[in-house]
């Protein structure tokens, strides 16, 4: 059975008119459940990361700073979100879900957190929308624990992953590949193993074409026993914060084409959902739905 990390604590109150579409974190799993890909047994409650394992990958002072809500003014402007102790913790409870995912899909080929993908955050301070790097810190709890030795993260966000490039910039058993909109923020990228920045308003088959051009050589490449797919879909041309032009379908057959993958050469694949901004909620959900339609159809 699919297993989905999912807590209300994931959806975080926010003033009105704030950009954020934090409700898809509630309308997600209630889709899924109404169309019926999944039943509410698919759903799972992470627990809480403690302090020794979010500091495998975040600094002392950074984690310090969050703990006794004393980061600036600056700081907090840069992460996006008004700054609560309940967003500390739930920052918490989304990454120990992306780690939860990571041993469910061990046995099971894939699992999939409703949120996280939260790749702009450094070891030591957040930035857009992102606090914890859940994939960086699942990554960390696998290595740390002998879990695995070979780990390649598949970031298809519109946006490069520099948070989770800088982190394993120099850690050989992390592959961090990032195909992203060259134009799109951040201004100043980071340098992942692999980065692929494509041209504002490129279009399904380009973008199709050079993800199956690469995906499957960077696979037999690296070799990994574990990969984490960021599946956001603001790389949908309704996005407000995308420069993309990819269609529902086409985001789908990106989603379609990484599980492919994972299937054939048989690697685990955890998924953290990312980012998705488009004005209507609908485009949203329904292209984020289609990554978990995929993977009940794929794996199960
Ligand atoms: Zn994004």
């Amino acid at each position: 059975m699919l297993k989905i990390a999912y807590a209300p604590v994931y959806k975080y109150s926010l003033p009105d008119g704030h950009r954020f579409p934090m409700i898809k974190y509630e309308l997600l799993p209630e889709q899924l459940v109404y169309e019926g890909t999944v039943i509410e047994e698919n759903f799972f409650s992470p627990g809480q990361l403690v302090k020794e394992e979010i500091l495998l990958t975040h600094s002392q002072e950074y984690l310090h700073k969050l703990e006794t809500q004393s980061l600036s003014k600056k700081e907090i402007r840069n992460i996006g979100f008004p700054m609560t102790t309940e967003l500390v913790e739930r920052g918490k409870y989304i990454a120990k879900g992306t780690f939860d995912c990571a041993m469910y899909a061990r046995k099971q080929g894939v699992a999939m957190n409703i949120a996280g993908g939260t790749h702009h955050a450094f070891a030591d301070h957040g930035e857009g929308f992102c606090v914890f790097n859940d994939i960086a810190i699942a990554s960390n709890l696998l290595l740390s624990q002998n879990i695995s030795s070979k780990i390649l993260i598949i970031d298809l966000d519109v946006h490069q992953g520099n948070g989770t490039a800088h982190i394993f910039k120099d850690e050989p058993r992390v592959f961090t590949f990032s195909m992203h909109g060259e134009k799109n923020y951040p201004v100043r990228k980071e340098q992942s193993d692999l980065d692929i920045g494509v041209p504002d308003k490129t279009e399904d088959a380009p973008y199709i074409a050079l993800l199956k051009d690469t995906l499957p050589r960077l696979i037999e490449d690296v070799n990994p026993d574990f990969v984490f797919y960021l599946s956001g879909v603001d790389i949908l041309a309704t996005d407000k914060l995308g420069r993309l032009a990819m269609t529902i379908d086409g985001c789908k057959e990106r989603d379609r084409f990484v599980f492919e993958q994972c299937k054939r050469y048989n690697i685990p694949v955890a998924v953290s959902m990312g980012g998705g901004y488009s004005e209507d909620i609908r485009f949203i959900i329904d292209a984020h739905a289609n990554t978990f339609r995929l993977a009940q159809e794929i794996f199960f």
